[in-house]
């Protein structure tokens, strides 16, 4: 008698599928979730990144009082990039 195959009590070969990196931008943008593999728009962030810090040293050196500008500029922020479904952290748009 022949057996169907594949033979459940073989162990199967595991298949990886590495998705090509992701390029998020400013704006929330339709992605496939990687945690919950639903089709979502993401929610988007600002966060402090090199661009802040940079502007900030730059301010500094050129108006002092005014140093504090970068950090209330969402224009100089990194955007992180978030699952609306299960919150799960996409991605970053870094801007420097
Ligand atoms: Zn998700």
């Amino acid at each position: 008698m022949q057996k169907a195959y594949p033979d459940p009590q073989m162990p199967q070969p595991h298949v990886t599928v590495v998705a090509p990196p992701q390029m998020y931008g400013q704006l929330p943008m339709q992605v496939t979730c990687g945690n919950c593999k639903n089709t979502v728009v993401t929610i988007t962030t600002c966060e402090n990144g090199g661009c802040v810090y940079l502007a900030t040293i730059i301010i500094l050196f050129v108006c002092f009082p005014l140093f504090f500008i970068p950090f209330l500029s969402d224009s100089c922020k990194d955007v992180t990039h978030y699952c609306p479904t299960c919150n799960a952290r996409l991605g970053t748009y870094k801007r420097l």
